[in-house]
């Protein structure tokens, strides 16, 4: 689902509901533009114009009786309940058998590491127990909790409603006093907690500890004076929850544009790939802070990224960054330009690693299982991409058939429509599952491998 905002104004007044010790107010207007869908010419920017301190509204707001992010003591039951909705005979069966099974004709390689991470299970549990622990208040969700659909659907089953969307803006004027607002895996934007505390609801923290690891990263160079290069993607709700606890920001998805970034601070020494001012502000018009100069605010710059991007690009960004800041100041005198934190997350890290590995086997094809708009899964389509072994990113079963065809999306985005994708006779499939997958989605996508196998050798009888 892809969501966009465009330019809303949040109110001046944020005295929160908090304990009476913890007052804090915003002293001048802050303004919110932000896209969740890359199409969208709306921009993630927040003009922080105001000695707003996000960092301590956040920790207050952590301390407030209305606010939870641990759960509410139903911890078992609701992982049960998981278990019975989301995990995998085929996948179990795999795993007892060192990742790999034959079942007639297909020998099925799963990756080392794949599908449900941490945060994700974390999150989506906490959302089922703030369901039992409310069950009659209207519940809200303020984005998908996670990017799947499987999962996505069962809440609103559960009757955990989408803030509604209008003309890009999101309505949270839905929300009354006494209702329950869910945050999802991914965070939300400053702006969008400041709403929900004025608005004295309960809320439900879900965002994984990587993404306000980031967070608290960004914090630091804004506290340094550093301006935060972001590896990630402007429009992605991750990086424009990110953005928004940022001082002075650039958002980068690639090496190519971090290469343009270091060659204009080099006057065009790098490559050249950079020219004016101009030029430079019309590229990234989405991707700054408000009143960005490229001229003043890229002396000190620290690194921080979107967790679910490609791990090696990250590092090479900040390598790249590091370079570019000895090469312009004296490599004695680089401390004073560049700082980095290491705020890879460890299961995307694992999954891409796993990924390599799995490459380098002898497949016929490899099915990457994920959510379309899923960014980690994106990644990993890309390296089987890369290795031009024949890779097909699915988010359901429901991509397969009719017969032997398939429609699947490239790590680019672009939707694809395959006929006889399958091919005949035996056949090496690896898979894999992005890191908001349910194990019982691969399961599905397998049994349908399995019965066109199945079709296949009814035909030749
Ligand atoms: S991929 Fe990493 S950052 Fe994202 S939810 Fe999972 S553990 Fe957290």
């Amino acid at each position: 689902m892809a969501i966009a905002f465009q330019l809303c104004r949040i109110p001046t007044r944020t005295d929160l509901f908090l304990p009476e010790t913890f007052s804090l107010r915003c002293r001048k207007p802050l303004s919110l533009r932000c896209s969740g869908d890359s199409s969208s010419a709306s921009s993630p920017a927040v003009a922080a114009e105001s000695d707003f301190d996000a960092k301590v509204f956040r920790k207050n707001l952590t301390r407030s009786k209305n606010y939870n992010r641990k759960g509410f003591g139903h911890k078992e039951e609701t992982l049960e309940l998981m278990n019975r909705e989301y995990t995998s005979d085929v996948i179990k069966t795999l795993k007892e058998n060192g990742n790999e099974y034959t079942w007639g004709n297909v020998t099925v390689k799963l990756a080392e590491a794949y599908g449900f991470c941490w945060g994700v299970e974390r999150a989506v549990q906490i959302a089922y127990e703030a369901r039992k622990q409310f069950p009659d208040e209207k519940i809200w969700i303020t984005n998908e909790i996670i990017h799947n659909p499987t999962v996505n659907k069962r809440l609103e089953e559960m009757k955990v409603e989408n803030i509604p969307i209008e003309q890009g803006n999101k309505q949270f004027e839905v929300v009354d006093k006494g209702d329950v607002v869910i945050l999802p895996a991914f965070g939300a934007a400053v702006e969008e907690m400041l709403t929900l505390s004025d608005k004295n609801v309960q809320i439900v923290d879900t965002t994984c500890p990587w993404v306000s690891k980031v967070w608290n990263t960004v914090e630091k160079h804004k506290k340094g004076e550093y301006t935060s290069i972001i590896h990630g993607k402007y429009s992605h709700e991750e990086t424009i929850a990110t953005a928004s606890f940022a001082g002075t920001y650039i958002i980068v998805k690639n090496m190519q544009e971090a290469t343009y970034v270091c060659d204009y601070i080099l006057g065009g020494a790098l490559d050249g790939s950079s020219s004016t001012r101009e030029a430079f502000l019309e590229k990234f018009k989405y991707a700054v802070s408000d009143g960005f100069d490229p001229d003043k605010d890229l002396v000190k710059v620290g690194i921080a990224n979107q967790t679910t991007m490609l791990k090696g690009e990250t590092e090479e960004i900040g390598k790249l960054a590091e370079r570019t800041m000895m090469q312009k100041y004296g490599v004695e005198n680089v401390n004073d330009h560049f700082i980095s934190f290491n705020t890879i997350c460890d299961a995307t890290q694992e999954r891409q690693d796993a990924m390599y590995k799995m490459v380098e086997d002898d497949l016929d094809l490899i099915l990457v299982v994920g959510g379309w708009n899923s960014s980690n899964t994106s990644h990993l389509q890309e390296i089987a991409e890369e290795r031009g072994i024949p890779s097909y990113w699915i988010d359901s079963e429901q991509r397969i058939g009719p017969g032997n065809r398939i429609a699947y999306k490239l790590n680019h985005g672009e939707l694809v429509e395959k006929e006889n994708w399958l091919p005949k006779g035996p056949l090496a499939i690896g898979i894999t599952s992005g890191a908001s997958t349910p194990d019982k989605v691969v399961e599905d996508v397998l049994i349908k491998v399995f019965d066109l196998k199945r079709e296949e050798a009814l035909q030749l009888a």
